[in-house]
Parts: structure tokens; sequence; C-alpha cells
């Protein structure tokens, strides 16, 4: 079964079809050249999730109809229910991929927002919408740990 966290299906870099990123010599952290890296990776992780998004809503009104039994009918709903989830999952990722693309625009990203330091190439290559920085994240986590315990 799904957890809360984003299921790991391909990696963005493999989606994006993208090289991790070589920083030159005293590159300046989230200079244009990275910023255009990291929109690049976005971009290619939203179009990858609007295709999936797509290919439900039309895989579901192919079948919608098919279906005259209600046995088969409740079946189908109880399948369609699980996509439909799994959907809603996919669009507020986009919402926070979105959200993520204005920060760029904004030359606001990669810092952390609690503490402000840099969130790194590295972290944000693997899960480019982390808007916390290591030390942030593993904090906020065993907060929320306690308040669900
Ligand atoms: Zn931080």
């Amino acid at each position: 079964m799904p957890t809360g966290t984003e299921k790991k299906s391909l990696g963005i870099m493999a989606i994006a079809g993208l090289a991790p990123y070589q920083e030159k010599p005293g590159e300046e952290y989230m200079g244009p050249a990275q910023l255009e890296h990291f929109k690049k990776i976005l971009g290619a992780w939203r179009s990858q999730l609007r295709q999936e998004v797509d290919k439900t809503m039309n895989h579901m009104q192919d079948e919608a109809a098919n279906f005259p039994d209600p046995v088969d009918r409740a079946a189908q709903e109880e399948e369609f229910s699980l996509e439909l989830r799994a959907r809603d999952r996919e669009r507020k990722l986009i919402k926070k991929i979105e959200k993520t693309l204005q920060l760029i625009e904004d030359d606001d990203f990669g810092f952390c927002k609690e503490c402000g330091i840099e969130i790194g190439i590295r972290r944000l290559e693997a899960r480019p919408t982390a808007d916390l920085c290591i030390d942030c994240k593993t904090l906020a986590e065993i907060k929320e740990k306690q308040l669900a315990g």
C-alpha cells in the first residue's frame, strides 16, 4: 500500500534525461546555469505527471460504459476511486512543482525556508520540490511523529 511519502517510481533525473549537475570550481550556488538545470528537471517532471493524469482520464472514459453488470460496475468503481486518489496526489504534486518553478523565477530557489541555508544540489536533484534543508526536514519529521504518536 502507498504510504504518506511520494512514491519513487522512476528517478526524476531519469525522467528528465539529465545527468547530475557538474559544478565548476568557484561557481555561485543557484546561479543562472543551476537554475536552468532545475527548471528543466521540474518541467520534465511536470509533463510526465500531466501525461499520467491524462492517461487515466482517457482510460476511465473508455471503460466507464463497458460494464452493465452491477457487480462488475462496483469493482470498476472501486478501481476508479483508487485511480482518482492517485491522480489527486499527482495533481497536488504538480501544484507543488509549479510553486517551485515560481521560486526559480523569483530567484528564491534552493534555500531552506526555515533557516535560509543552501539545500544543496544533490538533495534537490533527488527531490526538486524540497524546501527544507536536511536538518530542518529531520526536525520537522521528528515533530510530526511526536504529534502523531
Ligand atoms: Zn534549514
